[in-house]
């Protein structure tokens, strides 16, 4: 029997039955059957409690016809990974491991990392880091990982105090430990080095795949009708309405259907950068460099950059990211490429009026930043996961990793990418002639996910969550 250690989770095969349909060889399709179900029974979800899409829409996205791979798997085989964040890279960086060949497609114009993302405005340069603002790592396979990146000079420990800031200004330290790690110069660097020493992964950049197709025993790649390569196996380590229409039409129904289930929260970014630092009245140095906010509608995370990124010597502008709570997010939800101005500016302006809240300062007090830049994180953070580290369907030879199958942050999408490699490398072991056994994630239910809106940091819980004994607090303004 396969079985990974994860935390507490373990990664089981499970049971495939006779494939509905075989395509993937040079022969004709057979024509499609009027009512088809998955491996010949009913489809697994029914009377099942379903955390995301409708199950209408899931049900439609399970009558594709599956895909069966019936050729040999080739001794040196190359992985297509749809997807540059964390659990894709991971993904790339293990394959490379066991010795298996990638190339990484990512639709990112600056560079790698989804959503670590880091803006750079030139010319002072302002930084900000935009979405993930740090990380912990309670996995020790993660610590591992995080270890070599420290000693690589890749990230850094966040020494400043964070804590809890609850509305009115009542600041809640939290305690020092466990570690929070940062990239030394943000966090899209980190994704640009970590395949800096490789020499079997390919990157192709920007790229964005819009078409699968399974053809003569490979996965063909596409992006509007120019190929970008064939290969033996996929990976989508990617996510949301990409990855729902990329696998729409693929030939990966038990893919497609997982995927589908998923739910994510959306959230602003406001990027604001001031001439001075921010002041508390009665107050010397700012007691802070990152709080949870809490209380406040419109503001969930704010962090001062400056201080986090150049330490306090920095007296250069101050760079502060203001995060959205989801629940703001959700109820002033545009389309993220297109953001109406005005929508813009009232985002803005209720953001700004949230960091007064949340800090008790007078209304119309807050120094008027020089720069701001806002954004709208339409596919943020899962809200509900199926709880296993990877999925993978060994008859369309295709998996997926990504935050979402085990929370909702960059350990679990770098855990995930992993997890996606072993096993994969592990099917080509087999030859693939045995793929009832490589089945996993197919069908496993989803779960409501908790945590901060920006992400679950294990040992860093509310304190409201936890009910830990109250550390030490205080009022910041008087
Ligand atoms: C606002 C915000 C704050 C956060 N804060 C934290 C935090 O403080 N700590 C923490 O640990 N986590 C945080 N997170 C969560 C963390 O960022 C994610 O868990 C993690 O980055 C997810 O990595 P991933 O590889 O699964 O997905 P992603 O990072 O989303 O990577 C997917 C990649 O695939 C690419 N892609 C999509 N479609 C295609 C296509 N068709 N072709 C090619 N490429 C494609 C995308 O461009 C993207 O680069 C935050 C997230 C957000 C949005």
């Amino acid at each position: 029997m396969l079985c990974y250690f994860h935390s507490s989770l373990f990664l089981q095969p499970l049971k495939i039955h006779k494939p509905l349909t075989i395509v993937c060889s040079t022969q004709p399709k057979p024509p499609p059957r009027k009512r088809p179900t998955v491996d010949g029974q009913r489809p697994a979800f029914r009377n099942r409690k379903n955390y995301g899409a409708s199950r209408r829409s899931i049900q439609k996205t399970l009558k594709q016809e599956q895909v069966t791979f019936t050729t040999p798997i080739p001794d040196d085989p190359i992985v297509g990974i749809i997807g540059g964040g964390m659990a894709g890279l991971a993904c790339a960086l293990y394959l490379e491991k066991r010795g298996v060949r990638s190339t990484v497609f990512d639709t990112g114009v600056h560079g790698l990392g989804g959503r670590m993302g880091t803006r750079i405005v030139d010319p002072q340069p302002l930084i900000f880091d935009h979405a993930a603002q740090f990380f912990t790592a309670s996995d020790p396979q993660f610590a591992g990982l995080v270890q070599g990146w420290l000693e690589q000079g890749l990230v850094r420990e966040w020494q400043g105090t964070i804590g809890e800031l609850e509305v009115g200004g009542h600041f809640v330290p939290l305690p020092s430990s466990p570690p929070r790690y940062i990239g030394v110069n943000g966090m899209r660097p980190i994704a640009d080095s970590l395949l800096s020493q490789t020499r079997m992964i390919n990157v192709e950049r920007p790229c964005w795949i819009s078409k699968l197709e399974p053809f003569n025993g490979m996965w063909h790649l596409s992006e509007n009708g120019k190929p970008c390569g064939k290969f033996d196996a996929i990976v989508i380590a990617h996510n949301g309405k990409c990855a729902n229409r990329l696998l729409g039409s693929s030939g990966l129904p038990l893919i497609a259907g997982q995927m589908k289930r998923l739910e994510l929260s959306s959230i602003w970014a406001l990027l604001a950068a001031f001439e001075d630092p921010l002041q508390i009245p009665g107050e010397g140095a700012f007691p802070f460099e990152g709080a949870f906010v809490r209380g406040v509608d419109s503001i969930s995370w704010m962090a001062n950059n400056t201080k986090k990124l150049q330490g306090s010597h920095s007296n250069g502008p101050h760079c502060w990211t203001f995060l959205s709570t989801t629940a703001y997010a959700k109820r002033n939800k545009v389309p993220q490429e297109n953001i109406p101005n005005a929508t813009a500016e009232k985002v803005k302006a209720a953001m700004l009026l949230g960091v007064e809240e949340a800090l008790g300062l007078p209304k119309g007090s807050l120094q008027k930043p020089f720069y701001t830049r806002i954004q709208l994180w339409g596919a943020a953070l899962p809200t509900n996961t199926p709880g296993i580290p990877c999925i993978f369907d060994p008859l369309g030879r295709a998996g997926i990793c990504g935050d979402w199958l085990l929370g909702s942050n960059l350990e679990s999408a770098a855990l995930s990418g992993i997890s996606l490699a072993n096993h994969m490398a592990d099917y080509f072991q087999s030859s693939g002639g045995r793929p009832e056994e490589f089945a996993v994630g197919l069908r496993n239910e989803f779960q409501p996910l908790r945590g901060h809106d920006i992400g679950q940091f294990p040992g860093l819980e509310s304190q409201t969550q936890t009910q830990m004994p109250t550390q030490q607090s205080y009022q910041l303004a008087t």
